[in-house]
């Protein structure tokens, strides 16, 4: 089985890396795949351009077993589709191995508002980990979805290439990109919430800093 993170990745945290770990091992996947996305179609731009959070990214997944950097989306000028990123996962992978979206409840909670979502269960599985500050209630839309699909034990998704969902507990940790550049943008440290060499290369590159420098407290 293989997961399957997107993300803007702006930048990477342990957030992240905690989630997709603890998914590595409860699910027994192969490989998570971190798909850094290059034309957000629902949020607003990231700040740090392709190659900064292509940098991060690489420095945060280096030698990590099981972890494997993804630039399928940045190829792309088009916005990015998950639908079209798992096709071609599809085309790579071939129709039988299941692969598992790996998605926040953040995420989660607007699911249906993205592009052909049936269309993505029909080409994944749905793994929600629960994240903290989220309250995973959902439309009766999208709860009668999940009725239709849940899943309740991770073996389940092994049983079939796609289309069941799956919500999971990880480990909680309330970090979020958004924090880190706030925290930044203050002239705060944001030490221990994300590898301390991606710290660097944004204290290197002035990544989300304030426009007066301030000493930072750590
Ligand atoms: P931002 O604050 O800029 O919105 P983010 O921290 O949510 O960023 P993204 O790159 O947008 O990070 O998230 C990619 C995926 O990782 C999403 O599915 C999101 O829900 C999930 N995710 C991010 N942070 C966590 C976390 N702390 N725990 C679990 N999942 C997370």
């Amino acid at each position: 089985m293989i997961g399957v993170f997107g993300g803007t990745f702006d930048p990477i945290h342990f957030g992240h890396l905690r989630a997709a770990l603890d998914c590595l091992q409860v699910l027994a996947l192969d490989q998570v795949r971190f798909i850094p996305l290059r034309i957000a179609v629902h949020r607003a731009p990231p700040l740090a351009s392709v190659e900064q959070r292509l940098a991060m990214l690489e420095t945060a997944l280096a030698d990590v077993p099981g972890f494997v950097l993804d630039r399928r989306e940045l190829h792309r000028d088009a916005p990015s589709y998950t639908l079209d990123t798992l096709r071609s996962l599809r085309d790579e992978f071939g129709p039988a191995r299941p692969l598992c979206l790996l998605i926040g409840a953040d995420a989660y909670a607007g699911f249906l508002d993205w592009h052909r979502p049936l269309e993505i269960l029909d080409l994944a599985h749905l793994v929600v980990m629960r994240r903290p500050g989220y309250d995973p209630v959902a439309s009766p839309v999208l709860r009668r979805l999940y009725l239709e699909r849940v899943c309740k034990e991770p073996r389940c998704l092994a049983a079939q290439p796609s289309g069941r969902i799956l919500f999971l507990t990880l480990t909680q940790l309330d970090i979020s990109s958004t924090q880190i550049r706030e925290l930044i943008a203050q002239g705060r440290s944001a030490r221990y919430l994300l590898p301390d060499a991606v710290l660097d290369y944004i204290e290197r590159q002035r990544l989300y800093a304030p426009s007066q420098p301030r000493p930072a407290n750590v």
